[in-house]
């Protein structure tokens, strides 16, 4: 039975991040295969007619062409299995790669079993979540779903349905970027059910700069922190985990509170916050941007009005420190009223960076972004510059491949125009990003970032295994199915990418990176700072500190801002 049939409407066939902003336009819809027969016969099918498949995509959680394809986009929505394991014997479970992670934790916790270590967000599938090597912050426990993977059922670029167990096949497989072939079946390592304890507390920024934040994070089983550079304060999470839950003990840790990192909001908080946030972008009104930021900071570790708290056991009051089930005060998941799900003109659309570094060089890091924000001021209003840890990886593409790692991280709403306006501070995030990655060496988060950071160049220059990924790719996609505009700037055959029809500024949404004044948005210039080409608004260059319309050389410096002349 012929399987995949395509459409001319556009409508039908288009299919975007969950944010919006990436735009893919295969030649076919996205196609949702019940179970594995059909799969493989899907797939096979593809193969026979000539089209490359996108094998599969998740829930588009990823910002980046990542989850694009020119064929056939297949999910794995219906392949969700679960499965438990040897459970008495150490134990792994299993999950048809669709499942989302909450679900998968919720069928673990019933059984009075758990992942030792999990990202923040629920709402992702497993398949997703491994093929960009998601993590959350710990030196002490594997940070990622990937670094628990014992084994895998994939299809290769053939079609073959075919198990994955060789360990440096399965280093491969780990954070596999959707290129190697399509995940069906995840088996992880598990570990008896545990509670957590966790308190958050306000401390000052010179502990990113004095050896005490990686000291803290080398002790604990869980740390993770938010900075607030216009405060110069850290909100630092510490977490204990308490492992032996069952038996008698687990009484010792009463509580049962959860995260709502990612809270689930009223959709007139979410109109409200969105049409605060474009009111305050609009006018350039740097002092309420901050006072967001204020109160993002203030939300971390106390409880505020219009906001759910961090971790609470009734939803409304704040605890902490507080204690839980340690997975539910690691993740959560918003449902219906997601901050992105409230409609086209009202919802707070976030697009995200995240770059990870050698922790040995997480205070220069600090020193150089706080040069930067001296230049260009920039508020950071939804996590502050979030700030995590990973220990070394042996998967070939994680982020945290062969070393400590500490990973920088901030999100800002998309404007209502993203076309057109530029987001406050976007020369900053600019400047931060180039520098991050040029002098550090930093790696670009796979489904974060603006596209232009993943070409073959920048990759060759932060990613060590890259040679030896592409000869997996070679060895298990011989003929180049799961090819894509991302894969080929992975393996430098060509540096297209996918990129919305209306997109007419490469650098607003940074698939470039400026070297004209157009390529930025309306009122803003291309300059350099600190050698790096970033879009400046021109109300900064006028406003800047050093900036006086009485005297001539202030007038030519501005003028030579806005012509893109050097510092
Ligand atoms: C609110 C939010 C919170 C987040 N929190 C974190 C976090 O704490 N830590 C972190 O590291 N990241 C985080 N992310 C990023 C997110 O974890 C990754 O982008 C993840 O890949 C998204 O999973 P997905 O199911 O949406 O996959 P998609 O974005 O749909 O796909 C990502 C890639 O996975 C591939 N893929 C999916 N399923 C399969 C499969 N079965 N076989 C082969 N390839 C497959 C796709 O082809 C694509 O290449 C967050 C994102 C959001 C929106």
């Amino acid at each position: 039975m012929e399987r995949i049939y395509s459409t001319d409407n556009l409508t039908e066939r288009v299919y975007r991040s969950y944010q919006r902003s990436i735009y893919c336009n295969p030649k076919f819809k996205i196609q949702y295969p019940q179970n594995v027969t059909e799969l493989v016969d899907l797939v096979k099918e593809s193969i026979a007619k000539g089209y490359r498949v996108k094998g599969a995509i998740g829930n588009r959680h990823s910002i980046t062409d990542i989850i694009c394809t020119d064929g056939v986009p297949i999910s794995l929505k219906n392949i969700n299995y679960t499965e438990i394991e040897n459970e008495n014997d150490g134990g792994t479970a299993s999950f048809g790669a669709g499942i989302e992670l909450s679900d998968a934790l919720i069928f673990l916790e019933k059984r009075n079993k758990t992942l030792i270590h999990v990202p923040t967000y629920g709402g992702i599938t497993l398949g997703g979540a491994i093929a960009t090597g998601a993590h959350g912050s710990s030196l002490v426990h594997p940070s990622s779903i990937s670094d628990q993977i014992v084994r895998l059922q994939i299809i290769d670029g053939m079609g073959n349905l075919r198990e994955i167990s060789d360990p440096q096949d399965v280093n491969a497989f780990r954070v596999n970027l959707g290129l190697l072939g399509i995940i069906v079946k995840i088996t992880l390592a598990i570990v008896p059910l545990f509670k957590a304890t966790v308190q958050t507390t306000l401390e000052p920024e010179s502990i990113l700069m004095d050896g005490t934040a990686q000291r803290w994070a080398n002790n604990l089983d869980w740390m993770q922190m938010w900075w607030f550079p216009s405060t110069s304060n850290v909100v630092v999470l510490k977490g204990h985990y308490h492992i032996k839950l069952t038996g008698s003990k687990s009484d010792d840790y009463l509580g049962n509170a959860t995260s709502q990192f990612i809270p689930e909001l009223d959709p007139v908080i979410i109109t409200t916050g969105h049409d605060a946030y474009e009111t305050l972008e609009a006018n350039k009104n740097r002092p309420g941007l901050y006072a967001l930021e204020r109160f993002t900071e203030l939300s971390l570790h106390s409880e505020v009005i219009g906001k759910p708290p961090i971790f609470s056991e009734d939803g409304v009051n704040i605890k902490n420190p507080a204690n839980g089930i340690a997975w539910r005060l690691m993740s959560n998941r918003c449902h219906t009223y997601c901050p992105w799900n409230n409609g086209n003109t009202s919802s707070i659309l976030p697009e995200e960076f995240s770059v990870a570094l050698q922790i040995l060089n997480l205070p220069s890091a600090i020193k150089t972004i706080k040069e930067i924000l001296e230049i260009i001021p920039t508020a950071f209003t939804m996590v502050g510059i979030f700030i995590r840890f990973s220990k070394p990886s042996d998967s070939l593409m994680a982020i945290s491949n062969g070393h400590e790692t500490v990973t920088l991280e901030w999100a800002s709403p998309m404007r209502d125009n993203p076309y057109e306006d530029a987001k406050g501070g976007l020369g900053a995030y600019q400047a931060i990003l180039q520098s991050l990655i040029k002098n550090y060496k930093g790696r670009p988060h796979w489904g974060k970032n603006g596209l232009y950071y993943f070409r073959q160049s920048i990759l060759e220059e932060t990613t060590s295994n890259l040679d030896k990924f592409k000869s997996y790719m070679k060895k298990f996609d011989p003929d180049g199915t799961f090819m894509n505009n991302f894969g080929k700037r992975i393996t430098g055959s060509s540096n297209e990418m996918n990129i919305d029809p209306l997109v007419h500024h490469c650098a607003l949404q940074e698939y470039c990176i400026c070297s004209k004044n157009e390529d930025c948005g309306h009122f803003q210039s291309c300059n350099k700072v600190k050698g790096f080409s970033v879009c400046r608004d021109l109300a900064d260059v006028y406003s800047d500190s050093n900036y006086d319309p009485t005297n001539l050389t202030s007038i030519l410096y501005a003028i030579g801002a806005i012509l893109q002349v050097e510092d």
